[in-house]
C-alpha cells in the first residue's frame, strides 16, 4: 500500500471520501471574517468536549499563518511510536498515505466534526471503523514531510456552504489554550 503513487490534495481526498470539498482559499478570501464566525458558532458545542490526542505531547507549532502557508492544524510533538487517541468519536473515513506531505493519515468524521491525524508511523484503524473518543487510532511518527516526530492534528467543521473548514484545534481545549496564553 505504501508504494501506491497516488497523490491527491486534501480537498480531493475529502470529496473522494464522501465529505464536502474543503477550499483552503476561504482562509484568505475577503469573506474570511464572516466565514470564520459561522464556523465557530457551529463548533461551539464541541468546546471543552474533545480529548487531547497525545496525552503527554506538547505543542510545537500552532494553527495559522506559517511563513508563506496557512498551517491548518496543530503540531503536537512526542516520541516516535507514542499512541495517538481519537479526540472525538466517529467513523473512519480515511486511513492511507495518499495526501501529499502528510504521510499516513487518519480522518474521522464525527457528529458535525471531522478530526484529522497526520505523519503517523502506523495507522491502526481502517475506513469504516467506528471509534470512540480515547480509542487508539495510530502511532505517532514522521511520515511524509516532517522534520521530526509529531502529530499534525486538524479539526474541521462544515461551514454554511457545506465545506469541511479547518478551525483552530485549540478552540476546543480552552484550559490548554489559557495555559499557553499565560506563558
Ligand atoms: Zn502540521
Amino acid at each position: 500500500m505504501f508504494a501506491r503513487p497516488l497523490i491527491v490534495s486534501l480537498a480531493l481526498l475529502l470529496s473522494l471520501s464522501g465529505c464536502s470539498v474543503f477550499s483552503s482559499s476561504s482562509q484568505r478570501s475577503p469573506s474570511a471574517v464572516s466565514t470564520k464566525t459561522v464556523k465557530l458558532s457551529l463548533a461551539r458545542k464541541y468546546i471543552g468536549h474533545l480529548l487531547w490526542p497525545v496525552p503527554h505531547g506538547s505543542i510545537s507549532s500552532q494553527f495559522g499563518q506559517r511563513w508563506s502557508n496557512f498551517h491548518e492544524g496543530l503540531d503536537i510533538r512526542a516520541p516516535e511510536g507514542t499512541p495517538i487517541y481519537a479526540a472525538h468519536a466517529g467513523k473512519v473515513v480515511y486511513s492511507d498515505d495518499g495526501i501529499r506531505g502528510y504521510g499516513n493519515v487518519v480522518a474521522i468524521q464525527g457528529d458535525g466534526l471531522m478530526t484529522v491525524y497526520g505523519h503517523n508511523r502506523r495507522n491502526i484503524v481502517e475506513v469504516g471503523d467506528q471509534v470512540q473518543a480515547g480509542d487508539q487510532i495510530a502511532e505517532l511518527g514522521q511520515t511524509g514531510k516532517a522534520t521530526g516526530p509529531h502529530l499534525h492534528f486538524e479539526t474541521r467543521v462544515k461551514d454554511s456552504s457545506g465545506r469541511n473548514a479547518a478551525v483552530d484545534p485549540l478552540v476546543f481545549f480552552p484550559a490548554r489554550a489559557a495555559r499557553l496564553n499565560s506563558n
